[in-house]
């Protein structure tokens, strides 16, 4: 058969053609050897955006990008592996309670992260918060951590999908990253380099999420779950509410703090749900537990015993923390002034906006505006009243932990809260799940 130039490739998608396995992979290892120039690759990314790509083509552009750089040998762990990733959320903090947590039932988890990306937060920032912990580990050091200790959290480093770096560079400043295929394969690229075996992805649907809508939602995370498992993996979605924070922490130091909470059995209910959930997805997949019932059991068991707790420690040592922070997470550093923001009249707190709350926490430093800047670990926002709540004039709604006080971020955050005689409707954390 003839082999179809780049020109030919671009013309066929632009078409609406399927294009072959061998086609995908020949545009990707060119854009990094520099055969395929990055004006080629981002037409073909738009008609892609324009034209849509069949699951066979998202598999095949999947497998390119995680064949671009390293994938993990983890078969010196014994096991199933299990992963879980999030598209980003105001005040997710879920990995750092998730990871020793699933570990302590005896499921390994390899868990590469990333830093707060626009609004968001990352976990890798978060965990940076305790004194002396490390996020980049060699290669070789991450597996003998998740070997030992069963878990170990670090970012990724530049072997890593090195084709998703360059093309979603090229996306971003060509209107070209809201494309679904697209995003599917950036997404699993990154995770499946890490040498799972089962994934969990909680897909976020809100004004503080990437996909806002529920409809963009399910068709993310169903065709998420669809490549996941042709690529040979065990993938099951959830569908969770990002329409207000998290928990009660936003931004760094104390986000670590509340994630540790939960090991202790203490820390807010809607954290403490979606955490045990998750788990519980991770536990029955990696065969560690028959159903949803019994793995919850082991997770409690896991935190009743202290067996979380101390899986945490081992695994912040192991990383060049201060290990005691797992058994007193008061000992995390946070800003000294509190400025509580307070209600302007009673009734029933209708909206706290996750994407308003998570810009103001950007804004006082708990987020980056630009890639070189530097978090502050120590700032934040407590969300003290959440939707449904009932509050008096001058109640606080949130408190700002502040270096220095700035009213245009009081402002922010009043403004993302609205307040009305009737009470919300009930709304569930959990939209839905795909298996
Ligand atoms: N996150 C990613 O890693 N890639 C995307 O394309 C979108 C979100």
């Amino acid at each position: 058969m003839i082999q179809r130039s780049t020109v030919e490739i671009i013309a066929a998608k632009r078409d609406g053609q399927e294009l072959s396995t061998d086609e995908i992979q020949r545009v990707v290892a060119g854009l990094l050897s520099g055969s395929v120039a990055d004006y080629q690759m981002t037409a073909l990314l738009m008609a892609a955006f324009f034209r849509g790509m069949s699951d066979a083509e998202t598999v095949a552009l999947t497998e390119a990008m995680l064949r671009s750089g390293k994938v993990l040998d983890l078969s010196s762990v014994p096991g199933v592996k299990v992963d879980k990733h999030s598209t980003g959320g105001v005040g997710d903090k879920v990995s750092i309670a998730l990871a020793p947590l699933v570990a302590a039932c005896g499921a390994p988890v390899p868990m590469v992260s990333g830093r707060g990306l626009g609004h968001t937060g990352g976990t890798l920032d978060k965990l940076e918060a305790i004194p002396g912990f490390r996020t980049d580990l060699s290669t070789e050091d991450f597996i003998s951590v998740v070997r030992d200790v069963g878990t170990c959290m670090i970012g990724q480093t530049k072997d890593v999908a090195p084709a998703d770096k360059k093309i979603y560079a090229l996306r971003d400043v060509t209107a070209t990253v809201e494309c679904i295929p697209l995003i599917v394969a950036s997404i699993l690229s990154k995770k499946l380099a890490e040498g799972i075996d089962a994934l969990v992805l909680d897909v976020k649907v809100g004004s503080g999420a990437f996909m806002k809508d529920e409809a963009r939602a399910r068709e993310l995370a169903t065709a998420l779950v669809r490549v996941g498992q042709r690529a040979g993996k065990n993938v099951v979605a959830r569908l969770t509410d990002m329409n207000t924070p998290l928990g009660v922490a936003v931004g760094n130091a104390n986000e670590t703090a509340e994630a540790l909470e939960l090991l202790h059995g203490r820390g807010p209910d809607d954290l403490r749900e979606i955490t045990m959930q998750l788990c519980a997805e991770m536990l029955v997949l990696a065969k560690r537990a028959d159903d949803e019932k019994s793995a919850l059991k082991s997770l409690q068991n896991a935190i009743d015993s202290g067996a979380a707790v101390a899986v945490m420690e081992k695994m912040i040592a192991a990383q060049h923390g201060d290990p005691k922070v797992a058994g007193n997470p008061a000992l995390l550093e946070i800003a000294k002034e509190r400025i509580d923001v307070t209600a302007d009249r009673a009734g029933f707190v209708t909206r706290a906006d996750a994407l308003a709350i998570g810009r103001a926490a950007v804004a006082m430093g708990a987020g980056r505006a630009r890639a070189e800047d530097v978090v502050d670990p120590t700032v934040g926002i407590s969300v003290l009243a959440k939707p449904g709540d009932r509050v008096e004039r001058g109640q606080p709604l949130a408190a700002l932990h502040v270096r220095k006080r700035d009213a245009s971020i009081e402002e922010r955050v009043k403004a993302a809260y609205v307040i009305e005689d009737a009470a919300p409707p009930a709304r569930s954390l959990f939209i839905g799940r795909i298996t």
